[in-house]
């Protein structure tokens, strides 16, 4: 669409808190002459409990603030109902007609974009204008030759890897300088900081930021692709990216970071970490599909399990008492760190689901509060598939055995050690079942079972049979 250049738009800042390679914002600056750059804080999104994941994003956009100040750029912060922050907008900006941001293509972000765009055409007489940047492929762009959508991971996965992805956009500051406005409105900066609670510091505040963001990847490309392949899924090596809080808020670029790969010297471990990014957009894609799947299992076999849900059990999962070693390793990495290695976050899910017969709503639900990465899109696609719920999961037969986990994948059992200290003095196989110590060994590892460390609270190779009855209960009522 042709632009009026003599105009004054406003570019809308949510989950794409940068200035480099930002394709709404690029947009924006080439076709206005003045830019008003806003984060709203909309009431809709902003959770009183105060949690990790929501102090953790609003320090990413406290960061994006501060890096704009010292650049000598504004960033205003606004509150309010949206549909009222846009009209005031406007009252004072009678001059303002077009809108820019970049696409949420599901969950509460595309309605309420939606709703944005209707009220601004309608009422304000301001374009939208709003971009793929989240993903390397939209929602919209992968079909199957017969113009269906895909379900299944493989087939979407080939046909992404053939198309030709966007390269990185470059975006000059002094025009961003140049063309940025302020506008007399309330500012809620104050707002802001207080949304950033200071007891998640842990997770939270020292690492936000693009320049952040753009170390690690550069370290990730220098340090650990060449060993993604081969140690990916060993927790203790911890060689994957991070980048997953950062692609979150937007920090980095996807095309940014799919692009570094690219050029990154050869080796088995590129195409493995490419697979990777390539999840991130099929369950932006499934979640675009099926809008209502945070509440309803895909597969409609499994909509009827009658989950046992004990209360006691998911808190002790939770917090890592399980009395079984890598489940509570992983789990309280989680509560002080923020974040979650990819296999372990598929072993707790597969145990709260199947082992615990916990409705895999809860896990979700407690993840969303507790990552910084979370991502609704990905956080659900992950739980429906280790919960056997998705449109291409693991079977619901495949119930994985914690202990063996444990013993492939933490083989010295090392990462129990850092998470678990009450255990970390255990020589040998036994780290991964305590519950096998001697009397004679509790005393010399100093661990006394069932008090400084908890028996575990299933029968595995029990519960394994049980939620195997539970799920084809699920399909016979179908
Ligand atoms: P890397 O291995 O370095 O991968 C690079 C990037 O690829 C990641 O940053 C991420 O953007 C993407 N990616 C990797 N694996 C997956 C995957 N399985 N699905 C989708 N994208 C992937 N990821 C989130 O970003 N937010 C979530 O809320 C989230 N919840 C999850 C819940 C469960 C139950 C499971 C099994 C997985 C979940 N994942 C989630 C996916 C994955 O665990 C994380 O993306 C990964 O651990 C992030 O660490 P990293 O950046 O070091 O990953």
């Amino acid at each position: 669409m042709e632009k009026n250049l003599s105009q004054t738009s406003v570019m809308w800042f949510r989950r794409d808190l940068r200035i480099t390679d930002n394709v709404a914002l690029a947009e924006a600056i080439k076709y206005s002459d003045k830019v008003l750059l806003i984060f709203i804080l909309d009431p809709q999104q902003v959770n009183k409990r105060s949690t990790v994941n929501q102090s953790a994003f609003f320090a990413s956009v406290k960061q994006l603030k501060d890096d704009l100040i010292h650049k000598d750029i504004h960033l205003q912060i606004l509150q309010g109902d949206l549909i009222s922050v846009f009209s005031k907008i406007k009252q004072l900006l009678p001059n303002w007609h077009n809108l820019y941001f970049n696409n949420d293509e599901n969950g509460y972000g595309r309605l309420r974009d939606q709703k944005v765009a209707k009220y601004c055409r309608e009422v304000l007489g301001v374009s939208s204008h709003s971009f793929v940047d989240y993903n390397l492929h939209g929602a919209t762009e992968i079909k199957k030759d017969n113009g269906e959508s895909y379900k299944m991971f493989t087939p979407y996965f080939k046909k992404w890897l053939q198309l030709p992805k966007k390269a990185p956009i470059q975006i000059q500051f002094d025009d961003i300088r140049q063309k940025n406005m302020s506008l007399s409105l309330t500012n809620y900066d104050g707002q802001l900081n207080q949304l950033i609670n200071e007891h998640h510091k842990y997770a939270v505040i020292d690492q936000v930021g693009e320049a952040s963001a753009n170390k690690l990847l550069k370290a990730f490309i220098q340090n650990k692709i060449s060993y993604y392949e081969e140690k990916r899924d060993n927790p203790m090596f911890d060689g994957t990216s991070h980048l997953s809080r950062y692609l979150r808020t937007g920090e980095i670029s996807i095309r940014t970071i799919y692009e570094a790969v690219r050029q990154a010297p050869d080796g088995d471990g590129r195409l493995t970490f490419i697979k990777e990014l390539c999840w991130r957009d099929y369950y932006n894609m499934i979640y675009a599909n099926y809008p209502d799947q945070q509440t309803h299992a895909l597969r409609s076999e499994f909509q009827n399990i009658v989950w046992k849900n004990n209360a006691v059990d998911f808190k002790k999962w939770q917090t890592g008492q399980t009395g079984f070693p890598l489940i509570d390793a992983a789990m309280r990495q989680l509560n002080t760190t923020g974040w979650m290695h990819n296999r372990l976050r598929m072993i707790v899910a597969s145990f709260l689901t199947k082992d615990l017969l916990i409705d895999w709503r809860w896990g979700e639900a407690y993840f969303r509060d507790m990552l910084v990465d979370y991502d609704p899109a990905s956080n659900i696609g992950g739980w429906q598939w280790a919960a056997s719920t998705g449109t291409d999961s693991v079977p619901y037969f495949r119930v994985f055995n914690p202990t063996l986990q444990s013993k492939k994948f933490d083989p010295k059992g090392q990462f129990i050690a850092k998470f678990v200290p009450e255990l970390a003095r255990i020589k040998g196989q036994k780290i991964h079942e305590p519950n096998l110590l001697t009397l004679v060994e509790q005393k010399e590892y100093g661990v006394k079972l069932a008090l400084t460390y908890p028996s575990p609270i299933v029968n595995h190779k029990l519960a394994r049979t049980r939620a195997i009855a539970v799920y084809e209960e699920s399909k016979d009522v179908f």
